[in-house]
């Protein structure tokens, strides 16, 4: 039996990973939770968001799965999401969109994928004050983490029957570290003749996205534009609470939904428990119970077809245990 790193995360991160739990054991995979404290609790109880047995039982397992974390504003804490990403080298962030048929939304058929570089451009941390009234984030791009995040979506592309990779970039006015980027994304691409590649603009890309996103299939990118580009995606298929994110290095993975940990309705038992459920279907797939994830996920779109037991941001009046419950019940 495998052993999955479990972090129930912070706001309405025991709710969602509760429901979760209940569908992949519903779903007949067996796993060993490891749970550990990460988040708000864990400031509590040993004074740091991220206590070394959290870092040591995902590089111990492999794998993890993790529900949102709140990152405390000006306490001085780093963003914990951002510290994982780090410590681990989770170096892709990989976010699939797909419509889900009976969700309102503008687009009937979404099916894009946001390949996001983890580890650095403006999140490598590197700020100063320059003197008292002005400040400098430094945007970090290197040939090698360019290079590897770029394969990765070739790779991506590769084994999931995708067509085409675009890469995202400001190099137009960012012409060393955006021109760096895309350079390294062009000769990558020479090694893939089969797939096909083109480059975008990002402010370009954020409108054909919203105008023409049946255009697009794979889009490549540096770590800003892919967390602002893969929330607009998740617009797209109608909101935050149905897609999921892995973050995957070359020794661990650790799946998670994209939206965060929405205090406002912590405990209230409101939240659609949909992403979280699909991160663990990209969880699945990646542990290679591929037939558990494909039954997960055709059983939620059903769900979700039939208009019944669904949370009050898919038009439904059911609470976030219910929807689960309901979802378990279709696939014992
Ligand atoms: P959020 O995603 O938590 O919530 C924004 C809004 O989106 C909510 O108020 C709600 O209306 C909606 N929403 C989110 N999840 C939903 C769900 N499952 N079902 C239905 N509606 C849902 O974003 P925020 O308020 O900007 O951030 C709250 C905290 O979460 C912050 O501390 C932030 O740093 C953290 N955060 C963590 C992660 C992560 O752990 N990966 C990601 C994003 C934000």
């Amino acid at each position: 039996m495998r052993t999955v790193t479990l972090i129930k995360g912070d706001g309405i991160g025991p709710e969602i990973t509760e429901a979760a739990l209940q569908v992949i054991d519903a779903a007949g995979v067996k796993i060993k939770w490891e749970e550990v404290s990460a988040g708000e609790g864990a400031i509590k109880e040993f004074g740091t968001p991220l206590p070394p047995a959290a870092i040591d039982s995902l590089r111990k397992n492999g794998i993890g799965l993790k529900g949102p974390l709140t990152t405390p504003i000006g306490s001085g804490f780093r963003s914990i999401n951002v510290a994982l990403r780090m410590e681990l080298d989770l170096y892709a962030n990989l976010r699939p969109s797909k419509s889900f048929p009976g969700v309102r939304s503008r687009y009937e058929d979404i099916d894009l994928v946001v390949v996001r570089e983890n580890t650095e451009d403006l999140y490598s941390g590197v700020e100063h004050m320059v003197g008292k009234d002005a400040a400098e984030s430094i945007k970090i791009i290197t040939r090698r983490a360019s290079e590897r995040i770029a394969r990765f979506a070739f790779e991506y592309a590769v084994k999931n029957n995708r067509k085409k990779v675009t890469a995202v970039h400001k190099a137009n006015i960012l012409k060393l570290s955006d021109g760096l980027f895309l350079e390294t994304a062009r000769s990558v691409a020479e090694q893939y003749p089969r797939i096909e590649f083109e480059d975008r603009i990002v402010d370009n890309m954020a409108m054909q996205l919203v105008q023409k996103p049946e255009l697009y299939d794979v889009m490549v990118m540096p770590n800003l534009y892919g967390d602002i580009l893969s929330d607009l995606c998740a617009g797209l298929v109608g909101g935050l609470g149905l897609v999921p994110g892995a973050n995957i290095g070359d020794e661990a993975a650790l799946f998670e939904p994209v939206h965060g940990s929405a205090p406002k309705y912590a405990g209230k038992n409101y939240v659609n428990p949909s992403a979280m459920i699909m991160a663990a279907v990209l969880m699945l797939q990646y542990m290679g119970e591929e037939e558990a994830a494909r039954r997960i996920e055709s059983a939620l779109a059903d769900q979700i077809r039939a208009g019944k037991d669904l949370t009050g941001d898919l038009g439904g009046s059911a609470g976030t245990s219910e929807m689960a419950a309901a979802l378990a019940a279709r696939l014992r």
